[in-house]
């Protein structure tokens, strides 16, 4: 699908001037027409809720714009659990799905009074040790069916090599033992592949975790309150692919409900979702300026951003798609490789793109950056986060994070010797 843009050339040009380039920009109109887009594709279920992972875009003034479909946060530390509790979310709104979990962070959650996901079965006891024997009315597991995971066009991903979640036997072992602790209803998770661009896979996930939920209400006698399908639902990258219909998504899951749940009597179990790439990725970009022009033995555009604002092309080769504002309908017939200005061969935003051609000036917003984008950013180098904004409906801009400062990045040398000339303004 043609990737168009969220702001024109003029816009970069005028936010510029008061927020200097390489920013990142999120647009709330497509936001909020998102969010409302899943809420009506499962309003089928009573229930349900989508909890938005946190980690994909830890932003309190993004997180209240989900907030307001009453939607809840996934969250898998202690940092995402602070702010679940800032934007004024209750525990109900909160999942805690984590994995080789700090004790504060248990003890926190359990505070809070948050969902609280297990990842492995001896967790129930380190749980045990922290919150004793008084365990929440409801609680969850989180579920690994091994071997690899396949969807008609193919392996999706690879379970029997990930770190996540517990064997089936685990599971029902996990349910009894949680049982005997006091735990009423329980829920189901798992997250078994990421970033597919299919309607299928959610249909297929649902199916196998509402049969399993069913074996287990079946031979274990217990409730369940929720089925958690967790993230993974991806985005369109790349320009060919054709992009996820959450409406078809929403009904695929409806119809195996309909077939496993509800002749089960496990017709009131509600359906949760811990979405963040779907939620967020294609309504933030990268916007950032061209700034030196390269000819050696390849065609090299460096730009004023680098892989310490977006890591996702240097970590895993990913493709952000980029468009030249305001040469949008020129011919791409110069092959460039966009690069960053880290001492790091890989701190390259494209290679090998054929793009128009760019002059130094020229602002390139890279797509899809709205989720794992500002989120994975890192220092190295000593290369400064940048500031985050937000595009507000009516076209006016408000800054949600500033640029991170050179004492910012040095603030944890404060009480040393070097402070005074580090820490200064
Ligand atoms: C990362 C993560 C998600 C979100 O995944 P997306 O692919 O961004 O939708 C949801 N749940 C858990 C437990 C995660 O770790």
């Amino acid at each position: 699908m043609e990737k168009k843009p969220f702001i024109t050339k003029a816009q970069a040009e005028e936010i510029a001037k008061t927020y200097p380039t390489p920013f990142h920009i999120y647009d709330e109109a497509g936001i909020r027409a998102n969010c409302e887009a899943v809420k009506k594709a499962f309003a089928w279920n009573k229930g349900f809720r989508e909890y938005f992972a946190v980690k994909a875009t830890p932003n309190p003034y993004i997180m209240q714009i989900i907030a307001d479909y009453d939607f809840g946060f996934d969250c898998s530390s202690e940092a995402e659990l602070v702010l679940s509790d800032a934007v004024g979310a209750d525990g109900a709104h909160i999942m805690f799905s984590s994995n080789d979990t700090p004790a504060c962070e248990y003890a926190l959650a359990h505070k809070l009074g948050a969902i609280i996901n297990l990842d492995d079965i001896t967790h129930i006891p380190f749980l045990e040790s922290i919150i004793g024997d008084k365990f929440p009315e409801v609680m969850s597991c989180r579920y690994n069916p091994g071997g690899v995971y396949t969807l008609s066009n193919g392996i999706m991903d690879n379970p029997g090599d990930s770190k996540y979640g517990m064997t089936k036997e685990q599971l029902f072992e996990a349910y009894k033992q949680m049982a005997a602790r006091g735990v009423k209803k329980f829920g189901l998770h798992a997250f078994l592949a990421s970033n597919t661009v299919t309607n299928e896979y959610y249909p297929k996930l649902a199916g196998e975790l509402f049969e399993l939920a069913r074996e287990a209400h079946e031979t274990l006698g217990i409730e369940f309150a929720f089925i958690n399908l967790s993230g993974g639902v991806g985005v369109d990258y790349r320009p060919d692919q054709e992009r996820n219909d959450i409406a078809a998504i929403g009904e695929g899951v409806r119809k195996v409900y309909e077939e496993i749940l509800t002749p089960a009597g496990m017709g009131d179990t509600a359906i949760y979702a811990e979405m963040g790439r779907f939620m967020l990725a294609p309504y933030g970009a990268l916007v950032t300026k061209a700034v030196h022009a390269k000819h050696i033995y390849k065609e090299y555009i460096g730009v004023d951003a680098c892989a310490a604002n977006l890591m996702r092309p240097a970590m895993y080769g990913a493709y952000h798609h980029i468009t030249v504002l305001g040469k949008e309908d020129a011919p791409c017939d110069h092959k460039y490789d966009v690069t960053g200005s880290l001492c790091e061969n890989n701190d390259k935003f494209a290679i090998d793109r054929m793009l128009p051609e760019i002059e130094n000036g020229d602002y390139l917003f890279i797509h899809d950056a709205g989720a794992h984008g500002f989120a994975m950013g890192y220092n190295y180098n000593g290369r400064l986060w940048s500031a985050e904004l937000l595009l507000r409906p009516d076209g006016s801009v408000k800054q949600i994070r500033r640029a991170q400062k050179l004492k910012d990045y040095f603030s944890t040398f404060d009480n040393t010797e070097f402070a005074d000339k580090l820490l200064k303004d």
